[in-house]
């Protein structure tokens, strides 16, 4: 038996978010701006490997020469500026959780308005970019794989608002060397699927490269230039398969 769809208007139609499209309408977006208060706050659970608790940035350093990370910390967060910076620690497969906020750059526009972004094993991104109320995001939008697959939905909160990411990503396989499974990742925006298991092509622009792509890699947030904050940054590690014993 087909699933019973709550009937849309006609008119409605085809219209990718028209619903979410005419409630803006209706109450104007300035105002469901204000309303919202962004993300609450979600600490480390029990068992996970803590990236950023706000306090230091301990667990960081500098993409550019493994030194200490520059980034300021401040209010329990930290503000991107002074490079691109990279955990310590190296990965493969887990879920990360991120917490993210865009600066308010009002006449900023494109690639340039809330820039940054968050790279699995140093090498694919996750854009963060202020995208908030853009009907179809692209390819370059927040919520994207770089330059390669765009988020299914615009799930954005307004900048200044805390948004979350929970990435749910699976490293290349690979067998005697050679390349047998492609990375695919799974990300949440504030509660919202914006990719569904999608398959990574490669390195994204500006990830890490020339390194070999079966070993682990670190976390690495983008310092494009624009002052994004991040807060509770935590990861739990996944084994890369499950039992094959059936009792
Ligand atoms: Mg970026």
């Amino acid at each position: 038996m087909a699933a019973i769809r709550t009937q849309r208007p006609a008119w409605l139609a085809g219209a990718g978010l028209g619903l979410a499209a005419l409630t803006w309408g209706l109450v104007g977006a300035p105002r469901a701006a204000a309303q919202d208060p962004g993300a609450p706050p979600v600490p480390a659970p029990p068992g996970a490997v803590v990236l950023f608790d706000g306090k230091n940035l301990n667990n960081w350093v500098k993409r550019a020469d493994n030194q200490p990370a520059g980034w300021k910390v401040e209010n329990g967060s930290m503000v991107g500026g002074g490079g691109d910076i990279v955990t310590r620690d190296k990965f493969q497969d887990f879920m990360l959780h991120v917490e993210f906020m865009t600066p308010d750059m009002p006449n900023a526009k494109g690639q340039g308005k809330g820039n940054s972004g968050v790279y699995m094993q140093g090498r694919y991104e996750i854009q963060v970019l202020d995208s908030y109320g853009k009907a179809q995001p692209g390819k370059g939008d927040c919520g994207a794989v770089y330059n390669q697959s765009a988020a299914l939905v615009n799930a954005c909160k307004p900048p200044l608002r805390w948004q979350t990411y929970d990435i749910i990503y699976r490293a290349p396989r690979f067998t005697d060397g050679k390349l047998t499974a492609k990375p695919h990742v799974t990300v949440f925006q504030n509660g919202i699927l914006i990719q569904n298991n999608t398959e990574i092509e490669g390195v994204t622009v500006s990830g890490v490269s020339g390194e070999d792509p079966s070993t682990p890699g670190p976390i690495l947030l983008q310092d494009h230039g624009n002052p994004v904050r991040y807060r509770n940054i935590w990861l739990i590690e996944l084994p890369k398969q499950g039992s094959d014993k059936y009792e």
